[in-house]
């Protein structure tokens, strides 16, 4: 299966990149707070006010620039499959086709019989559809499985 191969590169790839601009991030603010610290010194010190003034200034800057970015990363992270997604099976009636959808429960595959009895008819019932609910999530994990596009 060279295709889940890949599909697991790109994953760590992106990963990496995450673990990369997190650590810029951090390097920025401990850089702002740096600044900061440093202009609070000379203020109190009562040297080169202005230019204290200013460091402060960029201080600020720089925290509120690595404090949205760390924002923005966290959503990005939410919106990049983070969060738990509902994972449904489609039953159905072998005898009259009855179907039903449910929670995906452990082990189930396509076509396995669940032992479940159709509420119709009493005939045994098949796991006919699996997927994933939600937006793109939905789009993402049906591609992951293999599965056609949308119904
Ligand atoms: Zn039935």
């Amino acid at each position: 299966m060279s295709g889940s191969g890949e599909r697991e590169q790109r994953r760590e790839v992106s990963v990496g990149h995450l673990a990369l601009l997190m650590a810029l991030v951090i390097g920025l603010a401990a850089f702002s707070i740096l600044l900061i610290w440093l202009s609070v010194l000379d203020i109190r010190a009562g040297r080169d006010a202005m230019n204290a003034f200013f460091q402060f200034i960029m201080g600020l800057a720089g925290l509120a620039l690595a404090g949205k970015s760390l924002a923005d990363m966290t959503r990005m992270r939410l919106s990049s499959g983070e969060k738990p997604v509902e994972v449904v099976s489609v039953i159905q009636c072998v005898d009259c086709g009855h179907s039903a959808e449910r929670n995906f429960s452990d082990g189930e595959y396509v076509g396995m019989l669940t032992g479940e009895r159709c509420p119709e008819c009493g005939g045994p019932v098949y796991v006919a559809r699996i997927y994933v609910k939600g937006g793109g999530e939905e789009r993402r994990q049906r591609r992951i499985l293999g599965l056609p596009a949308a119904a």
